[in-house]
């Protein structure tokens, strides 16, 4: 039986970068995946730039039954660490829009980043392998694979989320967590499109693609001013991403179309000008003409000029896109999710370390816990945070 200071199950972000930050530190690292190839979401991730992460970081940033938690990892290894990581490894990269950095050329470049930091750890990486028992006894963690057995010291586990399950996707971590007595918290997908009943659906499917800036509102009071896109489906883009982190099965959630100007003032400067101006056409100075269309197909834009537009009718106009009170049907669940909320109960665990406080010797790191954050990079940054914090306990 092979013996190691440290296994790591997960070879996704946190994974990679805890066995190679434990790896140089001096301890003997097996990096374990069930998958053909390491951090296959960071491949898929940013549009395959991969947003690394945030230049406004803050622990505001994160959802977490214990908003506390995060802190620590999040203060000892920064944005400003990784960013210096990437420009060591000569890694061009650019702030796309809200502090988001990504890669100029490709993720490929930050998995081919962290298999190296593992390579100069001399971390033994074993994809393919399939965990089939954990136990513990006093000299630490044995873990029966397809094929041979391994045990070591302490056991890191790195494996991610139930998002994606296309991508190796599994609750192996929540399933170790409960066996070794640890509390696990319900988990829903996070990061993910809205889905609409059917007649709302019907109705919108025609925009299709269309995308407008706007205000979105859930009934928790969170506020994200990105932008919105009609699917196929229902509601995507930023800003529905970002809601839907914070919105409840039955919620609502109050959408702003005209985030940037008054719509009061502006149809009333344009009457004054253009009185004959038809409102449709009015509208779509500052709206996708195709919204407008559909909204007066629907008879939520009257059919008039700015001078027969008369006052109740401005007003219930002004309601209607400043103030859209949508009720999704549901969400696209974990199939498209690019986050799990929930996960493993960080009360459960050591904030410098991430280390079980039930079971010593074993510790989560990365998306397995419940700390989820915004769109952005924020994700990635807690994974490289928390698997850093973690990598310091091990090399202890
Ligand atoms: P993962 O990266 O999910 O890694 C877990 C690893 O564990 C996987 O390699 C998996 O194969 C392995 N594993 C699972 N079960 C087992 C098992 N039983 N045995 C062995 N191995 C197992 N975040 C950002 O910050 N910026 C972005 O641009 C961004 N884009 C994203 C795009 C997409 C499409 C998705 C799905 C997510 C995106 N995210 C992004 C979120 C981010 O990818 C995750 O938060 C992050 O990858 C979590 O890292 P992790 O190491 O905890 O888990």
């Amino acid at each position: 039986m092979e013996r190691f200071d440290a296994i790591v199950v997960g070879a996704g972000a946190a994974g990679m970068f805890c066995a190679a930050m434990a790896g140089q530190a001096g301890r003997r690292v097996l990096l374990l995946d069930n998958g053909k190839k390491p951090g296959r979401k960071i491949l898929m991730s940013g549009g395959g730039r991969c947003n690394f992460t945030n230049l406004y970081v803050e622990p505001a940033a994160y959802l977490s039954q214990n908003p506390h938690f995060c802190k620590s990892a999040l203060a000892r290894y920064t944005q400003w660490d990784f960013i210096d990581m990437v420009g060591k490894h000569g890694i061009a990269w650019h702030e796309k829009t809200l502090g988001q950095l990504f890669c100029d050329d490709s993720a490929e470049q930050i998995v081919a980043m962290l298999v190296a930091e593992c390579e100069k750890g001399n971390v033994t990486m074993r994809l393919r392998s399939e965990i089939l028992n954990v136990s513990r006894d006093e000299q630490g963690y044995t873990l029966q694979l397809n094929g041979d057995t391994v045990a070591a010291d302490k056991l890191v586990i790195a494996s991610g989320g139930l998002s994606m399950p296309g991508l190796g996707a599994s609750p192996f971590g929540y399933k170790i967590a409960e066996q070794f007595g640890l509390k696990v918290l319900p988990t829903r997908a996070g990061l993910v499109p809205f889905t609409l009943h059917k007649p709302m659906l019907e109705q919108f499917q025609v925009l299709s693609g269309v995308s407008v800036p706007s205000v979105i509102t859930a009934e928790d009071g969170t506020v994200f001013r990105e932008s919105l896109l009609f699917t196929h489906r229902g509601l995507s883009g930023p800003a529905v991403l970002q809601i839907s982190s914070y919105w409840q099965a039955g919620e609502f959630v109050t959408i702003n179309l005209l985030p940037d100007i008054d719509l009061a003032d502006f149809l009333d400067a344009q009457r004054a000008e253009h009185p004959n101006q038809s409102l449709k056409n009015t509208l779509a100075m500052q709206l996708p003409k195709r919204l407008v269309e559909c909204l007066q197909q629907l008879g939520q834009v009257p059919d008039v000029t700015l001078k027969q537009l008369n006052i109740r009718e401005q007003q219930t106009l002004v309601e209607t896109l400043t103030n859209w009170r949508v009720q999704p049907n549901g969400t696209e669940g974990y199939r498209t999710a690019e986050v799990t909320l929930g996960g493993v109960d960080t009360n459960e665990l050591s904030s410098r370390t991430m280390e079980a406080k039930k079971a010593p010797g074993l510790y989560f790191i990365g998306e397995v816990m419940d700390v989820t954050g915004w769109l952005g990079g924020y994700n990635f940054q807690w994974a490289w945070s928390s698997a850093w914090a973690c990598a310091q306990a091990l090399a202890e």
